[in-house]
């Protein structure tokens, strides 16, 4: 049993309460990492406003880096000391869908998740003997957490933990948008709908795929630079089927990947890819969302495709992005924007919710 420090969240819209709970053993399969950096997004804020069905208390955080401090039973690929990236797309490994290596479906390990549990359908995190559930499989605001062996990656010495902590939600889901949803072409081009750090992502990977053409929206001009300097050939601040068509010898793209996925984003990057060309939706829908499409497109064989965690596989897919950062080929500084101790993990909230931007959560 372990005494931790997390943010808990115990009611939506509730701020975050920092307090010391119990965290038992890792069991079969399980490691004990000791957090050294968090990243808090969009997601954990979803949590908070309620647009998730999790119950409470929760431990938030759903990516970040640290040491492995302990091993459960039958753990085989990490050790005591092994500096890791977590992910929530943890799978079992031989399931149907994990047999169809569609890990990121994996439905042994999404069942629980879905419910605070991890994949035992038990919780790690309690407090006087109740039990506090586990945000996605991770619960990384906290000292120490409890998280199944797939969702942690171990990463060399040369990662930095900022780096390391913020690489496996975002950047994990763009790179695997343009390389497993899509597995895009050499000499595509692309409308890529959203400037943040999954569109810059998205950007990079057409780029390192040979993209010859990347046409990039974003309302939000401050953010051009960083997305020119990411690859976009072409930036604008709409989706502006006339420009695109224009820059496309009249027909459009071959693909766009709609970071934002709402009903008027999703009609639009519709118009905007050529006859049988592929909408990649890479953004997540509210849940309860209904959108109303033209038919017609779907007749000119135009496809509209989920991608969920860019179809990764962690365990695959985040050391060979690691890889792309050491050889030059993808950039990842300047992808957050503030950092925060988790005492004071409410301001990194407020900020978040009032500006946007990527913020790190450390522990001392
Ligand atoms: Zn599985
Ligand atoms: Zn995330």
């Amino acid at each position: 049993m372990t005494r931790t420090r997390a943010a808990i969240l115990e009611a939506k819209g509730a701020p975050l309460s920092v307090r010391e709970v119990s965290l038992s053993a890792p069991k079969e399969r399980e490691v004990l990492v000791k957090m050294e950096m968090a990243g808090l997004c969009r997601s954990d804020l979803n949590a908070i406003v309620g647009h998730t069905r999790y119950d409470m208390p929760l431990v938030l955080g759903h990516e970040g880096a640290g040491t492995v401090v302990e091993t459960g039973a039958g753990v085989k690929s990490l050790k005591k000391g092994d500096r890791v990236v977590l992910s929530w797309a943890a799978f079992c490994g031989d399931c149907f869908f994990c047999n169809k290596g569609l890990t990121h479906q994996c439905h042994t390990v999404a069942w629980p998740r879905g419910k605070g549990l991890l994949p035992d359908w038990t919780t790690r995190f309690s407090e006087n003997g109740k039990e506090i559930f586990h945000f996605n499989g991770v619960s990384s605001f906290s000292e120490y957490t409890v998280v199944y062996e797939t969702g942690c990656v171990k990463v060399d010495d040369a990662i930095p933990f900022e780096l390391a902590s913020v690489v496996g939600c975002s950047v994990v889901t763009g790179i695997g948008a343009v390389y497993n949803t899509a597995n895009v072409e050499e000499g595509s081009t692309s409308l890529v709908v959203g400037g943040g750090n999954v569109g810059i992502s998205v950007i990079q990977a057409l780029k390192i795929k040979g993209a010859v053409l990347i046409i990039a929206v974003d309302p939000k001009e401050e953010k051009w630079t960083a997305i020119k300097e990411a690859g976009a050939d072409i930036v604008l601040p709409e989706i502006s089927i006339d420009e695109i068509r224009k820059a496309t010898g009249g027909f459009g793209v071959d693909y766009t990947f709609d970071g934002v996925a709402t009903e008027e984003t999703l009609n639009k990057s519709l118009a905007a890819v050529r006859r049988a060309g592929t909408v990649v939706m890479v953004g997540s829908p509210h849940p309860l969302a209904k959108y109303s499409l033209p038919p017609i497109e779907f007749h000119l064989e135009k496809k509209i495709i989920g991608s969920l965690y860019g179809s990764s596989n962690p365990v695959r897919d985040i050391p060979r992005l690691l890889e792309f950062y050491k050889q030059g080929k993808l950039k990842l500084d300047g992808f957050t924007t503030g950092s925060f101790r988790l005492d004071d993990i409410n301001s990194a909230v407020k900020e978040l919710e009032n500006g946007g931007g990527k913020y790190t959560i450390t522990f001392d």
